[in-house]
């Protein structure tokens, strides 16, 4: 059995929340265990509960086009959420929850060990970039302990509103130029304001 999988059957298990108990499935999360970049939403919605995977709704749908758009398919990436559960009637995911579910992600963060996380909304970004503002730090990139951690608008909101969805759309251009020029990056430049330079700096 692979690590992912051994590990899919403990989270199935996992009954730390109040809304463990209301999920029809968990969704773990899916794709390549040796996945270069790791993408992570919020939570699943009522089609992602229905099946048991992440993303496979309308914001989902648009996922895989912004994929497809770098020529990468959802079997070639990781994905997963910052909470396995469903939040009742798609509220926010309550503190307490993403402190629960932290333990998840970490593991599959070490066994997949990616070189490039990707925060889709608020939620993630909060968890990887700490006190930053979303539209301040889309399409930057940040180099830490050999990951980088990439900021990005949430799919489902770059749905319904065109300027991020142009914004969505560019980030995602950028991904495989920032992948291929990481090993170059060794020090803070993101005060240099030069698009040439992808906005990247190491802490
Ligand atoms: N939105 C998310 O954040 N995650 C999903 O899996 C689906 C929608």
């Amino acid at each position: 059995m692979s690590a992912l999988t051994e590990l899919y059957e403990q989270i199935a298990l996992c009954q730390k929340c109040e809304i463990a108990a209301r999920r029809t499935k968990v969704v773990p999360g899916e794709g390549a265990e040796d996945a270069d970049i790791i993408f992570i939403g919020e939570a699943p919605g009522w089609h992602e509960d229905q099946q048991g995977r992440p993303f496979v709704g309308p914001a989902g749908q648009y996922l895989d086009k912004l994929l497809a758009s770098i020529n990468l398919s959802r079997r070639q990436v990781y994905i997963a959420n910052v909470i396995k559960c469903r939040p009742p009637d798609n509220r926010d995911p309550l503190p307490t929850e993403i402190q629960n579910c932290r333990q998840w992600l970490d593991e599959q963060i070490e066994i997949i060990k990616p070189r490039m996380i990707v925060t889709l909304g608020r939620y993630s970004m909060a968890r990887y970039f700490p006190g930053k503002t979303i539209s301040k730090i889309h399409g930057t990139a940040q180099k830490r302990d050999g990951i980088l951690y990439y900021a990005m608008y949430h799919p489902a909101a770059a749905l319904h509103q065109q300027s991020l969805k142009q914004a969505i759309e560019v980030d995602m251009q950028k991904i495989p130029e920032i992948l291929s020029e990481a090993s170059g990056i060794q020090e803070d430049r993101s005060s240099a304001g030069d698009e040439q330079q992808l906005n990247m700096f190491e802490v």
